[in-house]
């Protein structure tokens, strides 16, 4: 079970929950977050807990309404990721391009106090039940973009937790270690991935507001872990849903933030 609660603090209902709704990179797109939510709920019922890999906000047009609509969901752990920290002036936005940049000063400005508040006090790393949740690896929560195996097994080697979520570059994927053997995981939408015979596990659910991969639908991931006739679960299932891409966009144009920031939404890069 994740150790910590949303800033609302929901009371958890009485039955406990087998499913973990496992989100990154949301990026302020509303649209795509609340597509995301119905579409699993339509598929699992509704959310009892949510593992938030970071990105919250930066690039779209609607930072206060998804972090409030996070801070509804029951149960949920979310760590900061570079855009958040920007966002609230922990790092300097030298560190970004140019068009980035101006997406995090403008998020920066639009901040309800209660959000950057809420935002200056997420860890960048933390541990949930059997799975470490972070925005770009373990060894470099802020930065680094985990792409190949030994960037994974270096990884694997600094947590105590057999899993790890993490996101940063929105790209839906997951490694996995059988002993010596590495599976690399490139998911299908509907893709379920049976963890249970690997000993470390990073799943990295995609991008909810800002896909890189070609396919401009939103991304995320669930992992269920209830028992069934063969045993306790863990498996992962990588999903993608359609939005209101058009409306997204409108939303950044109106903010006044740069047209490509609307543009790669439609191309999914
Ligand atoms: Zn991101």
């Amino acid at each position: 079970m994740p150790m910590s609660r949303s800033r609302r603090g929901r009371v958890m209902p009485a039955s406990e929950p087998d499913a973990t709704l496992l989100l990154s990179d949301v990026h302020a797109n509303l649209q795509a977050l609340e597509a995301v939510l119905g579409d699993y709920r339509n598929r699992y019922g509704e959310v009892y807990s949510v593992l938030v890999a970071g990105d919250s906000v930066g690039y779209g047009g609607r930072p206060n309404d998804v972090l409030d609509a996070l801070a509804a969901l029951p149960d949920c752990v979310i760590v900061k990721g570079n855009h958040d920290a920007a966002a609230v002036g922990e790092i300097s936005v030298r560190d970004f391009n140019p068009v980035a940049a101006e997406a995090a000063l403008w998020s920066k400005r639009q901040l309800s106090r209660n959000n950057a508040t809420w935002i200056a006090g997420m860890p960048s790393i933390e541990m949930s039940a059997d799975v470490t949740l972070c925005h770009g690896s373990p060894r470099d929560p802020m930065w680094e973009y985990l792409l190949r195996t030994d960037q994974f097994l270096a990884s694997a080697e600094r947590i105590s937790t057999p899993g790890c979520v993490f996101g940063h570059t929105h790209l839906p994927f997951a490694f996995a270690r059988g002993g010596p053997d590495i599976r690399h995981i490139r998911p299908e939408s509907g893709e379920c991935v049976d963890l249970r015979p690997y000993q470390n596990w990073f799943v990295n659910p995609g991008s909810v507001g800002q896909p890189r991969d070609g396919d401009p639908r939103a991304s995320y991931a669930v992992r269920c872990f209830g028992a069934d006739s063969s045993g306790s679960r863990n498996a992962i299932t990588f999903h993608r849903v359609e939005y209101d891409i058009s409306a997204a966009q409108s939303d950044i144009l109106a903010a006044g933030l740069p047209p490509m920031l609307a543009h790669r939404l439609s191309v999914g890069r």
